[in-house]
């Protein structure tokens, strides 16, 4: 909602950072006029003074939730604000690369944990529930997975509604979220928890979800696994969600009510889309509210330039594009269908690029893990040490539906190919007996599979008659 002016970041970076202190910020390279900084500061973060909404039905507590972790932690608001200069180093790093470079991957050349521009995250969803109405069903939880993964890739039926001027910056963001398959201990799971609370309405600090001590659950290694809490949050409030420029945190993760959770069950009339999660892990992501959270002051920055300035949330029961407020004065107005406003879910449906960059480089810069975390990969021992086994090769990957698998081993000539989709359900098994060509008594196997599955990220797994194994990431495009 605000253009970025970096100086020199580097520089800054090196600089103690007081509480209070402007630091100038530019995409640019020109000096900057003190008027077109971004300070980077306490204020304009929303650590000093808690942003009162106006009065919306439900609302997001995100904002609320900083305030609590800073009284918690003395060294939060330092510690954030040195992580967003490292997150703007990281834009800026990402606005210097080529077209092309930027087509291989979404992700800064130095930066790259994996070979695929895909980034799938390893979910957790801990279902905390008083009554048997708030444990929802797999199927509700798994709608949701199903949501995030549309939103996330501008899959979303609804992206046809998008305002003609932002159509070009509605993005596909190229992460994707997956249930885990493996818990801490290396057993299989089905990325669901369910656990009983003598809690009938959770809130952020005596009655915390994300802790066994006050009758939640304790998160999953943070590191390995993005963590999500479904309760009940009481009347007003949809969910909240805890910055990862935070780092370091085992409190890491979104917390969603349980009645604005996926698309199916006993869900809210007006939050029946799933876009409270959609929400809530932006924030995750360091995305901001788009009207920056200054109390209509046009002042406030949520870091994205492609987003317009905006006074306050879209609390319109029908926003009509363009609409206006006191920041946003002219056509085409303030972005009331993004999803990090507060629009009702069948208003907002769409993110920019910039949010995208900011959401793609924080998952790099502070919880990189979690790209390269196996815990969606359908068996293994250990989410620490699962292997490739069997020395199967795969290819080509991605593929367009026809793969060739390639095997050399002496254990084996019958292998089971298995292909699971993002939320575990397997889509495709395939038994077959490779005819080898022995070379140093071993045999070199392969065969050319047709895999008649939709496109997208699935993860293989192929298996031999004496049980080992080799798992991986299999792109269908
Ligand atoms: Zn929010």
């Amino acid at each position: 909602m605000k253009k970025l002016i970096f100086t020199s970041a580097i520089t800054l970076l090196l600089l103690p950072l007081g509480q209070g202190q402007n630091i100038g910020i530019s995409t640019t390279g020109a000096p900057a006029k003190a008027s077109a900084l971004l300070n980077v500061n306490a204020t304009n973060l929303g650590l000093l003074t808690p942003r009162v909404p106006l009065a919306p039905v439900k609302i997001c507590g995100t904002m609320e939730n900083l305030e609590i972790l800073k009284a918690l932690d003395p060294s939060l608001e330092k510690r954030m604000e040195s992580n967003e200069l490292i997150l703007q180093q990281a834009i800026k790093d990402m606005s210097e690369r080529t077209p092309s470079e930027k087509q291989q991957s979404p992700i800064p050349k130095g930066w790259i944990p994996t070979t695929n521009a895909v980034i799938t995250i390893p979910v957790v969803v801990h279902v905390l529930w008083n009554t048997a109405s708030e444990n929802i069903t797999d199927a509700q939880v798994i709608s949701q997975i199903d949501v995030l993964n549309k939103d996330y890739s501008r899959t979303n039926l609804d992206t046809s509604l998008i305002p003609a001027p932002w159509k070009n910056i509605a993005t596909n963001t190229g992460i994707q979220f997956c249930l885990a398959k493996i818990d801490p201990l290396g057993n299989p799971t089905n990325g669901i928890i369910r656990k009983q609370s003598s809690n009938t309405v959770f809130n952020k600090t005596n009655a915390s979800p994300k802790s066994n001590a006050t009758g939640g659950d304790n998160a999953w290694d943070t590191y390995k696994y993005f963590n999500i809490w479904v309760c009940d949050l009481g009347g007003t409030l949809l969910g909240y969600a805890e910055f990862s420029n935070s780092t370091k945190s085992n409190t890491f993760g979104a917390v969603i009510h349980y009645q604005t959770f996926g698309t199916t069950g006993n869900v809210w009339s007006s939050y029946k889309q799933g876009r409270s999660a959609t929400h809530e892990i932006g924030h995750c992501w360091n995305l901001r509210h788009t009207w920056g959270d200054d109390g209509g002051a046009c002042t406030g920055s949520d870091f994205c330039a492609d987003t317009p300035n905006q006074a306050n949330y879209c609390n319109k029961a029908n926003p009509a594009f363009p609409e206006l407020d006191a920041c946003a004065t002219a056509s085409p107005g303030y972005m009331f269908c993004n999803y990090m406003d507060y629009s009702l879910d069948k208003d907002k449906y769409m993110f920019t690029k910039d949010q995208s960059d900011r959401m793609n480089l924080s998952i790099t810069s502070f919880y990189p893990s979690l790209i390269t975390s196996t815990a969606c990969q359908p068996s293994g021992t250990s989410v620490n040490n699962i292997s490739a086994e069997l020395p199967v090769s795969i290819y080509p990957n991605p593929t367009s539906g026809k793969i060739q698998v390639a095997v050399s081993s002496s254990s084996s000539s019958q292998y089971k190919i298995e292909i699971y989709n993002l939320l575990g359900e397997k889509v495709h098994s395939t038994l077959i007996n490779l005819a080898g060509n022995t070379s140093n008594g071993v045999n070199n196997h392969s065969s050319i599979i047709n895999l008649d599955v939709s496109k997208g990220i699935y993860f293989y797994q192929i298996s031999s008659e004496n049980n080992s194994i080799s798992t991986g990431k299999l792109i269908i495009q």
